[in-house]
């Protein structure tokens, strides 16, 4: 079998992940592998939600993605611009000021051909899709963003009292529990500061309940009422009134707010919208067993850009890599792919912080809905030590 060329897109999680998958598996003669990074550095996000309430800069929360990719895989520097599903190609675009794409010698843009593409481009926030935000930068906060996150510490730390609002622009998002999680903790940080009795936090969700999966919307409704954190559901946001500082939902109810903490809109990654691949949001349409692109022999996607009915968070598009990783070795091998190990089964487990130093954790798939343990500190500590041990087991592939 002559060797085959494995492409890549974005060495975020999943990228990343499955990239170091393959390679401790299949040969260079084998494959040759090349991930295709915009930055070249890979980026921690979860680290984000604690960033408003410590003191860290967040430098801890990204490394070079060269540093975390075995040395058999070619990493590429560079904007995914397009991609040809008919001549297997993709184009990249990259910085004069970053020449790393092989073979690309002086030039800006390269074509790299494959036999077989991951999509693997996670989402970006877009905040032109909610009325207002673009228009109002300096007007709202969010920790979806390392910048974010910081301005939003400099708020907090210059609030006095008054309501703030936690507002959602849009389904899907990355990471579906982080805006419980930041309520809670933003209630810890409040009393902390001896600001609780003078600020009201209201938490919104568009849906009927708390949060998207009914057993943990029910597990955690009481300790929102314990807390005395209001909840205004079925508030789909719609416009931010930046002069009245009011946010307003699509149902008709307008909230007045003091500070606005907003998980702004998300989308698909633009190639995919500009390659006329994705849906009207840019996600990918992916079969949610084999992650094939419907449609699209030889291509792939996993993680946030697909459009699975599952999490948008960084355990689904782990568990998708290992999945995708088993199906590719084989397909390289001509082999056939193994059912049990190269079938995504919807499978994510993440923790959910519930304040007071506590945590719950929540592990489902496509069938099985999580049944949420009751909040503890062991849970809390779990979350915390993987996120130190991230760095060293993750992104490898070890576990
Ligand atoms: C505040 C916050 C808290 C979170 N907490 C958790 C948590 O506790 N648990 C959990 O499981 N998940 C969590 N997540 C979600 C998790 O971080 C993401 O779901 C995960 O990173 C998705 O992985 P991915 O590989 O699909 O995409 P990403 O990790 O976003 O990687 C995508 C990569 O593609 C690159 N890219 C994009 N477009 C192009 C292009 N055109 N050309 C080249 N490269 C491109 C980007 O540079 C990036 O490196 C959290 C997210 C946030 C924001």
């Amino acid at each position: 079998m002559p060797q085959q060329r494995i492409v890549v897109l974005g060495g975020g999680v999943g990228g990343t992940i499955l990239a170091n998958t393959i390679a401790r598996t299949l040969s260079p003669d084998e494959a040759a592998i090349t991930v295709v990074d915009a930055t070249g550095q890979h980026v921690y996000m979860p680290g984000w939600l604690y960033l408003p309430f410590n003191g860290s800069e967040g430098l801890e929360l990204s490394r070079p993605e060269r540093s975390l990719l075995s040395h058999h895989i070619t990493l590429a520097v560079g904007q995914v611009t397009q991609i040809d599903p008919v001549n297997r190609a993709i184009t990249v675009t990259h910085a004069p000021s970053v020449p790393t794409i092989p073979g690309l010698g002086g030039a800006s843009h390269a074509t790299l051909p494959y036999d077989y593409l991951v999509v693997a481009t996670g989402a970006r926030l877009a905040p032109d899709d909610l009325s207002g935000l673009a228009e109002h930068p300096g007007e709202w906060h969010d920790f979806y963003s390392l910048e974010g996150a910081l301005r939003l510490r400099a708020a907090l730390h210059g609030f006095t009292g008054g309501r703030i609002v936690i507002g959602i622009g849009g389904i899907p998002y990355r990471c579906p529990p982080a805006p419980l999680e930041f309520t809670f903790l933003l209630d810890d940080w409040l009393r902390h500061r001896g600001l609780r009795d003078k600020t009201e936090i209201h938490y919104t969700y568009p849906l009927n309940r708390v949060f998207t999966i009914e057993s943990v919307a029910e597990m955690v409704t009481p300790y929102l009422d314990e807390r005395d954190i209001r909840y205004n559901v079925f508030f789909n946001a719609e416009t931010l009134d930046a002069e009245r500082k009011v946010l307003t939902s699509l149902e008709g109810e307008e909230l007045p707010y003091d500070l606005l903490v907003m998980v702004p809109p998300h989308r698909g990654a633009r190639v995919i919208e500009t390659s006329g691949l994705g849906d009207e949001q840019g996600w990918l349409s992916t079969h949610r067993d084999t992650l094939e692109v419907k449609g699209h022999e030889r291509i792939y996607a996993l993680g946030d850009a697909t459009d699975l009915p599952i999490s948008k968070s960084g355990s689904a598009a782990h568990f998708e890599a290992k999945a995708l990783a088993s199906r590719l070795i084989a397909n390289v091998r001509g082999e056939d792919p193994d059912p049990k190990h190269a079938m995504y089964d919807g499978e994510v487990m993440c923790f959910l912080e519930t304040g007071r130093g506590q945590a719950t954790q929540l592990v489902f798939d496509y069938e099985h809905p999580p049944h949420p343990p009751r909040p503890s500190r062991f849970y809390h500590m779990e979350k915390h030590l993987f996120n130190r041990a991230y760095w060293h087991i993750v992104p490898q592939g070890l576990v």
